[in-house]
């Protein structure tokens, strides 16, 4: 894998979800490869074999903060800022002690378990949050989808160091994979440990993005008889499988008063 630097670039810029004004990737490219990452159809480099990160990060925040108010900036939209090169290039790490240093906060998304490197600084931050993303409660399915991720108790275990240490905690079920994802189960084992809990179905809508013909080829290699089910259910909104699981859903959400927000 080759390391670049990526120069002229913001670091800090706008963030496109509700409830933040800001995010920041601390890595270009992800070392995690989930074969079904929508950030694979636009990204600028091959995204694995190639990672950029900003060698003057430090500095570079420490000037676009000038200006902004101190706030919680989302970390995790494009790109895993817990992918395995953090731990030797300490780019999340180095922006994260600024943030703390300058009065932010931080939300975090990842599927790394390293992120409990830094729970001594994330419980410091007023309003911090750490979320896990898993779609795969067994391991063997789980390897055929992602190519070097760590494993999903890895990460549950991970998130409930965060929420033993008074971090607030969430977690993204996504991609739901009909047929595939066992929804529930992963719902109850994260019943405890996520304050807050989303589900998302996956997104294979255009057969010519990269990601949508990775999955497919994942179908028809590893799960040959359910190939023609699996999609004709991905591609029809209204396919009763997707109205089962959600009432479903809705009644393990109100049986133990989750907040479990359903986008399937
Ligand atoms: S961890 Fe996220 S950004 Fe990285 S490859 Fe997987 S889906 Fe894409």
């Amino acid at each position: 894998m080759n390391v670049n630097n990526c120069t002229n670039r913001p670091l800090v810029v706008p963030c496109s979800l509700d409830s933040f004004n800001y995010q920041i990737d601390t890595y270009i490219g992800c070392e995690h490869y989930c074969y079904y990452c929508y950030a694979l159809q636009y990204a600028e480099t091959d995204w694995v074999e190639e990672i950029k990160i900003h060698r003057d990060i430090e500095e570079k925040i420490y000037k676009e903060l000038e200006n902004i108010p101190p706030q919680t900036i989302y970390m995790g939209y494009h790109s895993d800022p817990y992918q395995p090169l953090e731990s030797e290039m300490l780019q999340t790490r180095k922006v994260l002690e600024i943030l703390h240093k300058k009065g932010f906060s931080a939300s975090i998304l990842t599927k790394s378990n390293l992120v409990t490197r830094d729970i001594e600084i994330l419980k410091e931050m007023p309003e911090a949050n750490v979320s896990i993303s898993v779609a795969f409660d067994d391991d063997e399915i789980r390897k055929h989808f992602e190519a070097n991720t760590i494993n999903t108790n890895d990460r549950i275990d991970a998130l409930r160091l965060c929420k033993e240490a008074g971090i607030k905690t969430s977690a993204m079920i996504c991609p739901v994979i009909p047929e595939i994802t066992n929804t529930e189960k992963l719902v109850y084992k994260l019943a405890n440990i996520a304050n807050k809990i989303w589900v998302y179905g996956i997104s294979i809508k255009d057969n010519t993005d990269e990601h949508s013909q990775n999955v497919k080829n994942i179908f028809k290699q590893h799960f040959p008889q359910k190939q023609r089910e699996i999609e004709s259910i991905i591609f029809s909104n209204n396919h009763s499988y997707w109205s089962v699981l959600r009432n479903k859903l809705l009644t393990i959400r109100n049986d133990q008063s989750l907040d479990l927000s359903i986008h399937i």
